[in-house]
């Protein structure tokens, strides 16, 4: 007996690397018109690494960096585990986080040797704006604050490298849904509008907090399109729920966006989301 084609597909979706969860999220992801990507950790590698520590007067680099890693040892958040493992790179003792709490889209903080430390967005931190984050920013880093009670400590800079095949999967992506597809972000806009021009992604929108890329998608749907929106974050996973498709990048997913998705993208390769709605589109013209 020849398997039916849902079936069939479901199965030829796995061999590319994504698991298509049911027949529903399948028909989904080949109604999809328009795509949105998150940056961090599906654009890029994830893997950002520390590029500079700038401590105010009166504290060392090592000092700055050993306050951010305490305070981030518990975050699963690539920019926390950046910090951590350059902290553990230069041999740095991190005494234990207390209180720890995580703002997803922010930052986090944590009672580090009796004092209140927080480690976060300019945005989330400094909103009234901060000169040494400006220029990281510009420089297109992501610029993370560390704030000891309650004053600025100094800022890190953080990089990130964009995914070989990132811009060939964007490519696909706008051939097969015929539009442009959608950059939503957390991070700052300098950075972002860079790796978007680097990816061929015109249209960005930063420095959105997890509900913003939940109205963000609302917006676009709208707009009269159904999008699927790809992502790795805790932060993301409300708008992978919210959208009509959700895909979740499985390398270093946390559970919450994966139980979000229609989608999971268990190969660590970015090609595999044109290749899944390709075959969901060719899949629905069999089936209707
Ligand atoms: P993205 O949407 O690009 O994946 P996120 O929403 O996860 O980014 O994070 C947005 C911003 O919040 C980051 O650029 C960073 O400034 C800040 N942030 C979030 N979590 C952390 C953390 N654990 N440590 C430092 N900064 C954080
Ligand atoms: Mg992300």
């Amino acid at each position: 007996a020849t398997m039916p084609p849902l079936l069939a597909a479901i199965a030829n979706a796995g061999r590319h690397g994504v698991l298509v969860k049911s027949a529903v999220a399948l028909e989904r992801l080949g109604s999809t018109t328009r795509v949105a990507f998150d940056k961090t950790g599906t654009l890029t590698r994830g893997a950002p690494e520390l590029a500079e520590l700038r401590p105010v007067p009166g504290l060392d680099a090592d000092g700055l960096l050993r306050l951010a890693a305490a305070a981030e040892q518990p975050s699963e958040h690539p920019l926390a585990r950046a910090v951590v493992r350059a902290a553990r790179d230069r041999g740095l003792h991190l005494p234990p986080a207390h209180d720890f709490a995580a703002q997803p889209g922010r930052g986090v903080s944590a009672r580090v040797d009796g004092e209140l430390v927080r480690v976060g967005s300019p945005a989330a931190l400094v909103p009234e704006g901060h000169p040494v984050a400006h220029e990281l920013e510009r420089r297109g880093h992501t610029a993370v604050v560390v704030v000891r009670d309650g004053h600025v400590a100094g800022v890190l800079g953080i990089t990130d490298q964009v995914r070989r095949e990132a811009a060939p999967a964007v490519a696909a992506v706008t051939t097969l849904t015929g539009t442009a597809p959608v950059l939503l972000t957390g991070d700052n806009h300098a950075a972002a509008a860079r790796l978007a021009g680097a990816v061929g992604i015109a249209d960005v929108r930063a420095g959105l907090l997890p509900a913003d890329k939940v109205s963000a998608v609302g917006e676009l749907e709208a707009a009269g399109r159904r999008v699927a929106v790809v992502g790795d974050g805790i932060n993301d996973a409300p708008a992978l729920a919210a959208a009509h498709a959700g895909i979740a990048m499985g390398g270093a997913g946390s559970d919450l966006t994966l139980r979000a998705a229609d989608a999971i993208v268990v190969r660590d390769d970015l090609t595999a989301v044109p290749a899944a709605l390709a075959l969901a589109r060719r899949a629905r013209r069999v089936v209707t």
